[in-house]
């Protein structure tokens, strides 16, 4: 994800501002025609108003409802019922 996506997306949840916290940046050649810029690889988008946080992996933001990011980390990974 790009960083400054950041002033554009807003909570699906509440349509707050988001906080972005990166914990690994993926970055790419500026030189290059056309240049490529840096990428938020991973990290999470926080709301201010309803504290939800959304997590950042291999680039994508995963705005996702909360029950279905809880599931996922017991390995029920998005559809699978
Ligand atoms: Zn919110």
């Amino acid at each position: 994800m790009l960083e400054e996506l950041t002033l554009v997306y807003r909570c699906p949840d509440c349509g707050g501002e988001l906080t972005l916290h990166v914990d690994e940046m993926l970055r790419t050649d500026i030189e290059a025609t056309p240049p490529l810029y840096s990428e938020v690889m991973n990290g999470t988008l926080s709301c201010a108003l309803c504290s939800r946080i959304y997590p950042i992996e291999n680039t994508v933001p995963l705005f996702l409802p909360s029950a279905v990011l809880e599931r996922r980390h017991v390995g029920t990974w998005p559809y699978n019922g």
